[in-house]
């Protein structure tokens, strides 16, 4: 199944990211740092919107001060993905 969003397609599903909202202080930084819509505002702190947007570029994780974000940055399909568009093998997710 393909989230089909203006400019990039990804794979639904498949995203390491994880928020856990108990550590969470509600800074927003995750949500300005992310180059995609994947974060939104909830009462004090954030909520993850749309995974399937994550292209676990690893930003979020590195700029949240309590820990509670994990992503594994480029073993997901993110990266199968951006392989295939740059070798113009296609674009299957392998892990
Ligand atoms: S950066 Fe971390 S603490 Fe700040 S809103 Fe995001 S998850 Fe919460
Ligand atoms: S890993 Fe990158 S794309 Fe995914 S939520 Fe974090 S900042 Fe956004």
């Amino acid at each position: 199944m393909i989230a089909v969003r203006p400019g990039l397609s990804y794979i639904r599903g498949v995203t390491t990211l994880t928020l856990d909202a108990a550590k969470c202080n509600g800074c927003l930084l995750c949500l300005k740092v992310c180059p995609h819509p994947v974060f939104g505002p909830l009462k004090g702190s954030v909520e993850i919107l749309e995974p399937d947007l994550c292209m676990e570029c690893g930003a979020c994780v590195k700029n949240c001060s309590e820990d509670a974000l994990s992503v594994n940055p480029g073993v997901g399909c993110a990266a199968a993905i951006l392989r295939g568009w740059l070798t113009r093998s296609g674009t299957e997710c392998r892990q």
